[in-house]
């Protein structure tokens, strides 16, 4: 008998609390991955750089397991199909996996524990990629926070060293089970192209923590944020020795990795706001003008406005954007553009090489404004201001937008003001009634 460990967001061998658990349960233990092509399928870009990624980061672990005679089985299918396989080759007595609260994940769980459950294989699933999840920070009365500043305080007060603590799976790392090391499908036999440029280091950058409060609102500044965002996406690094730095270095640090556990906790459950809905009702009333023209503009960097042109250029070109410049490129396209921000959430999901659904839903939504403790809508950024404020050297539009001062530079899209009134007239009337 064996059992299974399903590896899917958390593609490390060191502190995964899933593992941990399997590999301390006594059976020998089976490491398993699978490119799933219910997701897979659904990918445009044949050069998908978080297909290469996770490729990559299996090819790692794949040289780990051969040090313990072990060796990952990764499979390319549907779940479903996957795992009537593996009944058929193994007897396994349980499969082991980390939580995963997007709404594709939890009904893919719930068929695969059903299924076990009529072979009399059990299924047993661990929190793993937050410190705190789900219902563990809720309000007094047992409903969960919709604001970020109370959910945070909650947070921090219940935080102790334990939830800290890593789990030692190194201990019982004799207990894989043993064969010759197997050969990973290839990225063309999966149907893709390598892509690997732009993937940050693994190691988070300490000095990076430390001056984080200081540098992480320039973009400008190359290293003033810490770029760990995929790894937390897939799990190459762990969030609780992240966290653990993060207390001991940085308190603004921490609090971003807070933010991340609050839009998780957000999508488990109001999961209507993965699934295309506002989280204010009413906000679904907004008459968006979705001009396809603008949008192809908005996309491609050329709006004429040259810290949202800088800010698209960089998304195209390497898969990542600063955060201070998502929330402007996402602010102007929703309000000055009165764009539905579930296009700019479908480009983005498309793009960005740490796109995780909670996060991007959550910044969208607050972009909007329609969102759980989102800007007011009558907030609306002034990007000429907000790059005196952020890039005043233009370091960060010249780096993008190196035709700035030249004559093939485009004319603004929209005047800021009459823009802004535009919003807020669409905004008033829909919100009235
Ligand atoms: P750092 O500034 O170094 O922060 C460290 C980590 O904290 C990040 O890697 C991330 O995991 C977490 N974090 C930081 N800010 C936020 C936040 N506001 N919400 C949730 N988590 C946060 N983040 C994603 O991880 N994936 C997305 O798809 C995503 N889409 C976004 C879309 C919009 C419109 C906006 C405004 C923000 C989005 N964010 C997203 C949040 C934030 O912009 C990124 O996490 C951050 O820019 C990633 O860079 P970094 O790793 O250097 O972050």
């Amino acid at each position: 008998e064996v059992n299974i460990m399903w590896f899917r967001r958390d593609l490390r061998l060191t502190d995964n609390a899933a593992l941990y658990h399997a590999l301390k349960s006594g059976h020998p233990v089976v490491p398993v991955f699978i490119f799933d092509r219910n997701i897979l399928d659904k990918l445009e870009d044949r050069a998908d750089r978080r297909v290469t990624f996770i490729h990559q980061a299996l090819e790692a672990m794949q040289q780990q397991l051969a040090a313990q005679q072990s060796s990952l089985e990764v499979y390319y299918g549907r779940p479903a199909e996957v795992f009537q396989q593996l009944t058929e080759k193994y007897k396994i007595g349980t499969v082991f996996t980390n939580h995963d609260y997007e709404p594709y994940a939890k009904e893919r769980d719930e068929a695969i524990r059903i299924f076990l459950r009529t072979k009399a294989i059990a299924f047993k699933t661990y929190k793993d990629q937050v410190i705190f999840e789900k219902d563990e920070v809720l309000k007094e009365d047992g409903t969960p926070y919709t604001v970020f500043t109370p959910f945070s305080k909650k947070w921090l007060a219940k935080l102790n060293p334990f939830y800290l603590k890593s789990y030692p799976v190194e201990k019982y790392a004799a207990h894989f089970y043993r064969q010759a090391k197997l050969v990973l499908p290839s990225l063309e036999e999966l149907g893709f192209i390598k892509k690997e440029d732009h993937i940050p280091p693994q190691q988070p950058d300490e000095s990076v923590i430390e001056r984080y409060d200081q540098t992480r609102d320039y973009p400008g500044q190359v290293h003033g944020t810490s770029h760990l965002g995929v790894h937390l996406r897939f799990g190459t690094i762990s969030i609780r020795q992240l966290a653990a730095k993060a207390v001991e270095l940085n308190q603004t640090y921490l609090k971003e990795l807070i933010w991340r556990e609050f839009y998780q906790m957000i999508l488990w459950h109001f999961p209507h706001v993965g699934k295309g809905h506002a989280f204010r009702k009413e906000y679904d009333k907004i008459t968006w003008r979705n001009n396809e023209a603008e949008f192809e503009r908005w996309c491609n960097g050329t709006t004429g406005y040259p810290i949202v042109d800088a800010g698209m250029r960089e998304l195209n070109e390497t898969g990542y954007m600063h955060n201070r410049v998502r929330m402007i490129v996402a602010s102007f396209l929703t309000k000055h553009l009165l764009i539905d921000w579930r296009w700019g959430e479908a480009y983005f999901a498309e793009k960005l090489l740490d796109y995780d659904l909670a996060a991007n839903n959550g910044g969208w939504q607050w972009a909007s404004g329609s969102g759980c403790d989102a800007a007011p809508y009558f907030r609306v950024f002034n990007p000429r201001l907000q790059t005196e404020k952020f890039d005043k050297q233009l370091t960060y539009i010249r780096k993008w937008v190196p035709e700035l001062e030249s004559l093939e530079y485009p004319a603004p899209i929209v005047a800021h003001e009459a823009a802004r009134k535009r919003v807020m007239d669409v905004y008033a009337k829909a919100l009235k009634n």
